[in-house]
């Protein structure tokens, strides 16, 4: 072994292996120099082997399902770690189908950026510091047309400082993953009125779809596809009155509903309003859904619905309860900044140690769309009318997921 190979620090090591690998490591009888140099860069990506400045995972394969904007949706985290001792930026990241080859989603710097986050960072980064690891959030949305792959894999290209100048820029494919086909639940609404507003919904709002949290020794993203669900009142506003009061909000009160039939697993009914308007401070992680009914539904999925009133929750451990039936009263308790509902499919019982899976809303009316997070952190904040998107006319749909900012009828 040379003494390059003897050496721990993994420039010199990228050094000598990228070297060694620019001049035709595993080529056959080729001598032709410029051949074998010119394809260093995508070397990886072509099969070869070669060293990649990022290597990745996922952990969670994506779960396909139809969202109320009629595609098709892949929502799921590549985890990155920058394994080399120079920061290296992620400078594009393509989806691949990786059984047809079609790219499925491509991904400039900037957009690329915007959906890399440092462990323990909630703030997007355009790259890795040596030795950093990362989670990508990914969301690919499929046209009708466009069949839905079996498999995936992502064509990542960076420049790594640590690289000898030539080599700095390349492309690899990580994180291979099959697509998990599983059949989702058709669900009945979790709340029965008009202008419902899914908040922080799937899939670009960040505080549920990139709430990625270690728990017991891993990261799960429970609350990948969870919804915090407001109402509005026919002239759009989400409270009227005083605003550190509880009553003034629409939601407040309302019968939270049995989704689909199922069993209580997990519930809390004991916990306090809190004061609408900032977030309670020094709450601890078991109060954090405040009063609280978890269902399996069977089929390894599970219902969480967090921050009803004290003393509303009317099902006990180890209830069956059937499609419909009242749970209890949306309220403000737990890690709450205004009555709400949050609602989130899990495939576990716990809230936090399990991954967030989607589901299918059996029938819903949309009648609007709030414009966009900042509108809606602005109104649920000052009680001034959602500012919605214009022109758009009340549609119907039946087992689709409602989306974020959907203005919904639950019939
Ligand atoms: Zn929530």
């Amino acid at each position: 072994m040379s003494s390059a190979f003897r050496n721990r620090r993994i420039p010199t090591i990228l050094v000598a292996l990228a070297a060694i690998s620019a001049f035709c490591v595993g080529c056959s009888d080729s001598e032709d120099e410029s051949d074998s140099t010119t394809t260093t860069t995508t070397r990886s990506a072509e099969g070869a082997d070669a060293l990649t400045p990022f290597v990745g995972t996922v952990h969670f394969p994506p779960v396909p399902f139809a969202g109320s904007d009629g595609k098709n949706h892949l929502v799921y985290e590549l985890s990155v770690t920058n394994f080399t001792s120079g920061k290296t930026t992620l400078d594009s990241l393509q989806v691949i189908d990786a059984d047809s080859g079609a790219v499925i989603d491509d991904l400039d710097a900037a957009e690329a950026h915007q959906r890399l986050q440092p462990a323990g960072s909630r703030d997007s980064a355009d790259s890795l510091e040596a030795g950093e690891s990362g989670t990508i959030f990914l969301h690919v949305t499929l046209d009708e047309s466009v069949a839905v792959p079996k498999n995936v894999v992502h064509k990542v290209t960076t420049t790594a400082e640590a690289a000898p100048p030539d080599l700095r820029t390349s492309t690899a494919e990580v994180g291979p993953t099959k697509i998990d086909s599983r059949t989702l639940p058709v669900l009945s609404s979790p709340l029965r009125g008009e202008r419902f507003i899914a908040a922080d919904g799937c899939c670009d709002a960040s505080r549920h779809t990139r709430a990625i949290l270690p728990v017991n020794g891993q990261t799960f993203v429970a609350q990948r596809y969870a919804i915090d669900y407001e109402q509005a009142d026919d002239q759009l506003r989400i409270f009227t009155g005083e605003p550190t009061d509880p009553k003034s909000y629409f939601i407040f009160g309302e019968d939270v509903l049995a989704a689909a039939d199922g069993t209580v697993v997990g519930t809390r009914n004991d916990l306090p309003e809190q004061v609408p308007g900032t977030f309670p401070s020094g709450i601890s992680l078991d109060a954090a859904d405040g009063n609280y009914v978890v269902l399996d539904i069977g089929n390894g999925f599970f219902i969480n619905y967090a921050h009803m009133q004290p003393g509303s929750v009317r099902v006990k451990l180890g209830d069956k309860v059937s499609t419909g039936d009242v749970l209890g009263l949306v309220g403000n308790t737990g890690n709450s900044v205004a009555p709400h509902l949050h609602f989130h499919v899990m495939d576990g019982p716990s809230p936090l140690a399990s991954q967030g899976l989607p589901y299918l809303n059996d029938k819903f009316s949309i009648t609007g769309q709030v414009a966009s997070t900042a509108d809606f952190d602005r109104s649920e904040g000052t009680g001034i009318p959602l500012v919605t998107v214009p022109g758009l006319q009340t549609t119907e749909h039946s087992d689709q997921l409602v989306m974020d900012q959907n203005i919904v009828t639950f019939g």
